[in-house]
């Protein structure tokens, strides 16, 4: 059963694909963001003919700067026969219908391909009969994508299928993958995912270890600096400031979760282990609400395109954050640090 297990897994990974099918095609980048300038400049040093759909602005010019030729979104569109809609996704609905759909309602073979699997799973976008709609969704920011095109290395990608008009989708979405330097290098993979498991496992993240680490963060910040009198400075350092946290985590994606613990002392490794078995209960209950949320997609009633009101909540709590007693320590620390 276990060894069953453990090949279902392993033949969901993938290593390489044929860019031959992205030959003779052109390939629009709409949104020329985070990952939108990355996907585009590897691309083309792929040898990929990609041509930039954007509004007119700063990003546009920057488009033009990296030597592509830009278009409205709409004309973008009009001259490919692949598009890679690389818009952040609360904004991909609106302009989806505006400046997208119409243009490929009859466009039978044109491919659709998203980073993110959250607009197709949630239905906030049903494009029509005819058209491939695939995902190739980078476990990398932009940035990252970029510095690893520099070193000739690869990075994970997660790649599905939500309509295979062609019989050949999850072969463009290998080529896509291939052709933005995730696979075929080393330390790059792709797993066959699907829409709804990306939307998953992106969404929860979002909604359990990460914030419950911003969360125990600030009770640290503010119990050591209330009720022991230790300098804000020292505390801030000691959480994340010094670097050492990113320097663990890369340890974690380098040589593993468990095998990093060892490069820490003995103290630590007995306090991590002993108190992660005492957090492990409620950590999960906390998981299971959340999945359950955003599975059966009643997150989309706190957070979607539609809601106006999720924005302004974001808005007043970035503006509380940003006023937080360890914010403004941050920045006293930050200037003294010279790094502001
Ligand atoms: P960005 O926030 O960097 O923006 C992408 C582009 O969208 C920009 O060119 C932006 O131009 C444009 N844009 C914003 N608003 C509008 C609008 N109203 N009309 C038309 N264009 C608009 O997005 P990301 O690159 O972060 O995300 C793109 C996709 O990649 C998403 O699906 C995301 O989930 C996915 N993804 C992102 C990762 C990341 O590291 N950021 C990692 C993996 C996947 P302007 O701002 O000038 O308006």
């Amino acid at each position: 059963m276990r060894e069953d297990h453990r090949d279902q897994q392993t033949s969901r990974l993938v290593f390489d694909g044929d860019l031959g099918l992205l030959r003779d095609r052109t390939v629009a980048v709409i949104g020329y963001g985070n990952q939108g300038r990355a996907q585009a400049i590897v691309l083309r040093d792929n040898g990929i003919r990609v041509i930039v759909g954007n509004i007119r602005d700063h990003y546009w010019d920057r488009a033009v700067k990296d030597g592509f030729e830009v278009y409205n979104i709409g004309d973008a569109v009009r001259r490919a026969d692949i598009a890679l809609l690389l818009l952040p996704d609360e904004i991909a609905p609106g302009v989806y219908r505006e400046s997208i759909e119409p243009l490929i309602n009859n466009r039978r073979g044109f491919i659709l391909c998203f980073a993110s699997g959250y607009n197709i799973a949630y239905g906030f976008i049903k494009p029509p009969q005819g058209v491939d709609v695939i995902m190739v969704a980078p476990r990398m920011i932009g940035w990252g994508i970029l510095e690893r095109h520099r070193q000739g290395r690869g990075y994970p990608v997660l790649i599905g299928v939500a309509q295979d008009s062609s019989g050949m989708a999850l072969e463009y979405a290998k080529a896509i993958a291939k052709g933005i330097g995730a696979i075929g290098l080393p330390g790059g993979v792709a797993v066959i995912s699907s829409f709804e498991e990306e939307a998953l496992l992106d969404l929860l993240s979002e909604s359990t270890w990460s914030p419950m680490l911003i969360a125990a963060m600030e009770a640290y910040f503010d119990v050591v600096t209330e009720n022991f009198g230790v300098s804000p400075e020292a505390a801030i350092l000691e959480l994340y400031a010094s670097g050492e946290l990113a320097e663990i985590g890369r340890a974690m994606a380098e040589i593993g979760f468990y095998e990093q613990l060892k490069l820490q002392s003995r103290t630590s490794q007995f306090l991590h282990l002993t108190r992660a078995r005492n957090f492990y209960k409620i950590a999960r209950r906390i998981v299971e609400r959340e999945a359950l949320k955003i599975w059966s997609g009643k997150i989309t009633r706190e957070w979607s395109p539609d809601l106006a009101s999720g924005r302004v909540i974001l808005e007043r709590l970035l503006r509380i954050a940003m006023r937080s007693r360890m914010a403004e320590y941050e920045d006293r620390l930050y200037r003294a640090l010279g790094r502001r």
